[in-house]
């Protein structure tokens, strides 16, 4: 269902992607995990062109775009199938809850007023902040607020959700709401890749972990294969340093 070919990036001499493939299946919940720098959050990024990889293909639903010369029209299409959870929320201050997620629905899909309203107000419901559909970003917490931006992302009904890091900007106490948030998405069969530093949660939730080191795929594969026996040196030493 998305396919992604020998992705590669380079930030002048810094290669961060190094040839990167990797298969997602629809429904599945892919979880990447690997140090600091290894390059997670720019290959989330090329998968939408929010970062424009050098070489590699993105196949998403049968629809390709070749990274290397893509054309405006094909990489507006790839963001409708795709949409992207932010780890600084990233809601528009001076608009409600409810405005921030009709936003996309209204300007982009062009749906019209009322059924994005009821959309939004049902997304909402899901994520338990229903009752917040008035208040604007600063009236809410941080998980508060990252569970609007999920709403967003989800009202937007795309092919894959895409998480870069949704609970670091968080207060220890407040990553509790946004990961049960998520496992309940996940739940409902929506496909999900998921860069991630909480590693119960990514063990417990993803059916498919993906282990990156040095721009590179390490090691992949089922959670409890890839926390419970790791093949790979750096897989191990990965997991050693963390526990
Ligand atoms: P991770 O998400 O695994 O921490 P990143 O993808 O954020 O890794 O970063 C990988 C490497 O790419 C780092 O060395 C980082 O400094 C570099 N990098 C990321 N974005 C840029 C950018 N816009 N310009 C230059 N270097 C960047």
């Amino acid at each position: 269902m998305i396919t992604l070919t020998n992705i590669k990036k380079t930030f002048g001499h810094n290669t961060v992607l190094d040839g990167i493939d990797l298969l997602v299946k629809k429904g599945d919940v892919v979880t990447i995990l690997g140090p600091s720098g290894s390059g997670k959050t720019t290959f989330l990024r090329c998968i939408n062109f929010l970062e424009k990889a050098d070489e590699g293909e993105v196949s998403i639903d049968q629809f390709t775009v070749q990274c290397q010369k893509p054309n405006r029209k094909d990489i507006l299409i790839l963001r409708q199938k795709t949409t992207m959870v932010f780890q600084q929320y990233n809601l528009f201050k001076h608009k409600t809850v409810i405005e921030n997620i009709m936003e996309g629905l209204v300007i982009v899909q062009k749906l019209p007023k009322e059924e994005a309203k009821q959309r939004s107000l049902d997304v909402l419901e899901k994520v338990g902040l229903a009752e917040k559909a008035n208040a604007y970003p600063s009236q809410l917490s941080g998980g508060q607020q990252q569970r609007v931006g999920i709403a967003r992302a989800l009202a937007l009904n795309p092919e894959v959700i895409l998480f870069d890091e949704p609970t670091s900007a968080l207060d220890p106490e407040l990553v509790g709401e946004v990961l049960s948030v998520i496992r309940k998405i996940a739940e409902e069969g929506i496909t999900m890749i998921i860069v991630t530093h909480e590693m119960s949660f990514a063990r417990e939730v993803s059916n498919h972990v993906v282990f990156m080191d040095g721009g590179k795929i390490v090691e992949q594969g089922h959670p409890e294969d890839i926390f419970l026996n790791p093949k790979e040196d750096r897989t191990k030493q990965f997991f050693k340093r963390i526990n």
